[in-house]
């Protein structure tokens, strides 16, 4: 599927009357989302939206972001979210963690992640994606099964910025938890590093350490002991 143009505008749209007469409504999940991701600091929203645009039906007619069913008040059950390289990292691999039973697939960065396995791959994994698009906005579809479920979501943001203040030097002080902790964590291992004992288990202690001075060394990263919005995440997130 192609993802075209949404009716984008200057804050998400959760109702209100499609390009073709037709009514509808958001999704309580999709609500959800886009509320909380509207609450991200310094996130960049051109590639936001929920409902299709004409050129969208036109070109992806069976898409989430279409009204169904076509005849009186429709739901919507998708939403593009746009992101900066960090903030896309750390929301997905959030959500992917999550394990979040409303979620139908996410798609970033020519992958996609779905709730059900199936022939391309297991539930929940990334696998590829050949729609194109989706490099500087992702796209979230819910299932209507969970259509009046609107509590939050885990993106990973909670606590602030998304990006985890993880002292490097401090062996032997407590864990940072959460899902920015979980999200370091497994861009950690896709990056070739190991959590021999306790794995990407969103607590970030003195083995999540070790795996980033690991990092640091091999990328010459040095003077950073502290990797919030620092070279270590910049290289953690493009890499
Ligand atoms: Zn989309």
């Amino acid at each position: 599927m192609i993802h075209l143009s949404l009716l984008y505008e200057m804050a998400y749209r959760y109702s209100g009357t499609a390009w073709d007469g037709q009514k509808w409504v958001a999704a309580k999940p999709i609500v959800a989302l886009g509320t909380q991701v509207s609450s991200v600091p310094s996130r960049p929203t051109g590639a936001d939206g929920t409902v299709a645009s004409r050129a969208h039906d036109q070109n992806s007619p069976r898409s989430d972001h279409t009204p169904k069913p076509s005849t009186g008040t429709g739901t919507v059950r998708a939403i593009d979210v746009t992101v900066t390289n960090s903030q896309g990292t750390t929301i997905t691999e959030a959500i992917r963690a999550s394990r979040d039973k409303r979620l139908k697939y996410l798609i970033y960065k020519t992958r996609m992640f779905a709730s059900y396995s199936n022939s391309k791959g297991p539930a929940w994994q990334w696998r590829p994606y050949t729609g194109g698009g989706h490099l500087a906005h992702f796209h979230v579809s819910t299932l209507s099964a969970h259509d009046s479920n609107g509590s939050a979501w885990d993106i990973g943001f909670e606590g602030g910025n998304g990006l985890l203040d993880f002292d490097i030097g401090a062996v032997g002080a407590p864990s940072v938890k959460g899902s920015a902790a979980l999200a370091l964590q497994l861009m950690l291992l896709s990056a070739g590093e190991v959590l021999p004992q306790f794995g990407a288990d969103g607590s970030a202690g003195d083995e999540t350490r070790a795996a980033l001075k690991s990092y640091q060394s091999k990328r010459g990263i040095s003077n950073e002991p502290h990797i919030v919005a620092g070279k270590t995440y910049a290289a953690l997130y493009t890499g």
